[in-house]
């Protein structure tokens, strides 16, 4: 059967949004998707994945909603389902940027560029662009030439923006996400901060990829999509991998979660370097007491000792 994975979000008041989320499961469950929706006084924030006749009536019924009327969803081909189940949970925020209630994005946010004016700005030796993602999902692609915040989780960018701002004050800027709701409020921050010629891509590089004017172009690697796929292709002009595995810097684009249930780190890593390493990202999470590849490998000691052994070579990112 043919499969959908569906990424949106719409900044718009939900008065209730307790009781919304509730019955807003219970519609997903009747239609059979599952995902992820986050739902807030300020919004909705979904990823969900179903087949195309149950994608199509969820469509149909949230677009029925003067609140959604206009609502843009990205749609995927898929082969079956992306998450295991649905969850519909509200949150203070759609987006966690635990910036202070004056950033509405329906207030003041960045001017929309589409996929050809963004190109246009990638290609533009006076605008600096800016990945708002975090550096995990930068790692493993981006646009050629954008800014790498170093940052593990969006609430952080704020601050990162605040310390680095000299450099940037004086330039145009332009800001992409995946699909768009991060660049809202990081675009609408920009502002209040005091940059002057703020813009951002609509719709994020999940539109971008799609486009048939710049299909992808300028786009390196593959896209960090936060569903059981990981990864998703984008450029469709030019192919690259960008990824590089965390151990020996080769060319990667497997993510493994650190086997240390404390650090769960997102690295790039070939099964062979997984299994050289005990699936750690140091040799202090490999010897860490829950390390979870060890628990299920059931290695001796002396094979343990072994691969530890292998720390002792120089990671080489
Ligand atoms: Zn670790």
């Amino acid at each position: 059967m043919d499969y959908r994975v569906l990424l949106y979000y719409k900044y718009t008041t939900i008065d209730d949004p307790d009781t919304f989320a509730m019955e807003h499961l219970d519609f997903c469950k009747s239609l059979d998707l599952k995902g992820r929706i986050l739902v807030s006084t300020e919004g909705i924030n979904g990823t969900v994945s179903g087949t195309v006749e149950a994608t199509d009536q969820y469509m149909e019924q949230l677009k029925s909603d003067a609140r959604f009327a206009d609502i843009t969803f990205k749609i995927d081909k898929a082969e079956g389902h992306a998450f295991k189940k649905m969850h519909v949970r509200p949150r203070q925020e759609i987006v966690a940027s635990g910036l202070d209630n004056d950033v509405d994005p329906t207030d003041e946010t960045g001017k929309y560029l589409s996929p050809k004016e963004f190109k246009s700005a990638l290609e533009s030796e006076d605008t600096i662009v800016i990945d708002a993602r975090n550096d995990y999902e930068y790692d493993l692609g981006h646009f050629r030439g954008a800014v790498r915040p170093d940052i593990r989780r969006f609430r952080d960018l704020p601050e990162w923006i605040k310390e680095n701002k000299d450099q940037f004050m004086d330039k145009k800027i332009v800001t992409y996400c995946t699909g768009g709701i991060r660049c809202e409020k990081f675009s609408a921050f920009l502002l209040k901060e005091g940059f002057e010629d703020v813009s951002q891509l609509e719709g994020g590089i999940a539109t971008y990829g799609k486009d048939p004017e710049t299909q992808g172009d300028l786009w390196d690697g593959k896209m960090y999509v936060f569903d059981e796929r990981i990864s998703v292709d984008v450029n469709n002009v030019e192919k690259t991998v960008v990824g590089k595995d965390w151990f020996d810097g080769t060319p990667c684009e497997r993510y493994i979660n650190c086997s240390n249930p404390e650090c769960n780190k997102q690295i790039l890593s070939s099964e062979e370097n997984e299994h050289r390493h005990l699936g750690a990202c140091s040799y202090e999470c490999a010897i860490n007491e829950r390390n979870r590849y060890i628990k299920k490998h059931d290695l001796s000691e002396a094979e343990i000792e072994q691969r530890l052994e292998n720390f002792k070579t120089p990671i080489n990112q």
